[in-house]
């Protein structure tokens, strides 16, 4: 896979829009709760301004399906930003339009622009081609770095590329596609698969099409739960997902036909409730006894997994091992992290509540490659390619 990237281009002076991924999450008083999107961004950024260009950035935020929702403003991703590069950034009211328009136009090399949240307009989502024509008449060339949509065939990430046909990859993107193809296109041996959380149907193509490079595959969370009740065996009140047992049976029949390591949690951490107050304590066995629910994998799931981890040469995680949101059952997914981080072998983590685990554990530094696009990142997986990544090849 051959990626047009920004290093294959000359951009003295040219005015670049600049796709990005700044779809932080915040709360309700518009505060920033984690920008490492926003600094995933800064190479590129950096990159582009060494060339004196100016900068036209652009990015989704939340879910405004198509209308203006003020708690949505990107403007205090205006503000993080250039607190974090210690220059000047100059926010548009809108992201199309003669007011954006003229702020651009007025712009000298060195300047950066942030546009309003594209998904103000429903067009946007819709791939709609005058709005790509709009959003492609700032600029004179194109880059996306936004990994994290670029899944989605929306016009600041495909319908552009028809007007501005100068295109590239920015530094994050590069980065990305090639952490994944380690993965997929040559994995040193062993190569083990962590699975866990929850969306198990969303992400069965991926394991799919996976499972004939890799060598061990460990289970936790709804993902385990999923696996153990296709084969009938009992897990009490613990959480399923039931549409994705008759694809879970297959993926057992997969593994079986491939001759692959697969375990399940050998005990868990079974509660009476979710809750911080719950009662809670460890099985002997695997089973989870009627009336508990299974919330966390067990110390001596910890033990079998972590030996996993230090066999392998190849590490992909995808899920925590247990609700990592409340305290007590984060325990084996906080193992784990610190498992991988000692570990030798190649290691990427995708998912934001995987991530989070790692940041618990405060490894983050000790992971190879954390994808900053969980959905994303899945998808390219599947090996089907994306939508924003395809129409980026040379
Ligand atoms: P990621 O964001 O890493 O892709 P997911 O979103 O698929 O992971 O799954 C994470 C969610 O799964 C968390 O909200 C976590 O609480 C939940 N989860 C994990 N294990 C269990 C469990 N045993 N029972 C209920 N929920 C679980
Ligand atoms: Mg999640």
């Amino acid at each position: 896979m051959d990626l047009i990237t920004i290093k294959d281009k000359d951009y003295k002076g040219k005015k670049i829009f600049l796709r990005v991924d700044f779809n932080v999450p915040m709360d309700k008083n518009q505060n920033i709760l984690d920008d490492t999107r926003i600094k995933a961004a800064i190479d590129t950024i950096n990159y582009l301004l060494n060339q004196n260009s100016i900068l036209i950035l652009a990015s989704h935020l939340g879910k405004p399906k198509g209308i203006i929702v003020p708690s949505m403003s990107l403007k205090p991703i205006a503000k993080r930003l250039s607190e974090i590069i210690k220059k000047d950034i100059k926010f548009a009211p809108d992201c199309v339009g003669p007011e954006v328009k003229k702020i651009v136009d007025s712009s000298k090399p060195g300047d950066i622009i942030l546009l309003e949240n594209l998904r103000f307009h429903p067009e946007e989502e819709k791939n709609e081609e005058n709005f790509s024509k709009q959003l492609a008449s700032l600029g004179e060339c194109y880059v996306n770095d936004a990994f994290g949509t670029s899944h989605r065939a929306h016009a600041s990430i495909v319908g552009i590329t028809n007007f501005l046909t100068d295109k590239a990859a920015g530094l994050l993107i590069e980065k990305e596609i090639k952490a994944l193809n380690k993965i997929i296109e040559n994995p040193e041996k062993p190569f083990l698969l962590i699975l866990g959380g929850a969306k198990v149907a969303d992400k069965i193509s991926m394991v799919k099409n996976l499972l004939p490079k890799v060598d061990t595959v460990i289970t936790g969370g709804i993902m385990a739960y999923t696996f153990i009740k296709s084969n009938n065996w009992e897990i009490g009140n613990s959480a399923v997902e039931d549409k994705a047992l008759p694809i879970a049976k297959e993926v057992y029949k997969e593994l079986r036909r491939l001759h692959l390591e697969f375990h399940t949690p050998l005990d868990h951490i079974i509660a009476d409730k979710i809750s911080e107050d719950a009662k809670y304590l460890a099985t002997e066995r695997g089973t989870i006894p009627p009336g508990w629910i299974g919330v966390d994998i067990g110390p001596q799931a910890i033990e079998e997994y972590t030996d996993c981890i230090k066999r392998a040469k190849t590490i992909f995680w995808n899920g925590p091992m247990g609700i990592i949101e409340i305290e007590p059952f984060a325990k084996g997914s906080i193992a784990i992290a610190k498992a991988i981080a000692e570990s030798n072998a190649y290691s990427v983590i995708g998912g934001g509540d995987s991530i989070e685990a790692v940041n618990k554990a405060g490894v983050a530094d000790k992971i190879s490659h954390i994808c900053t696009g969980g959905g994303a990142s899945l998808e390219f997986l599947e090996g089907k390619g994306l939508p924003g990544i395809n129409i980026l090849l040379k």
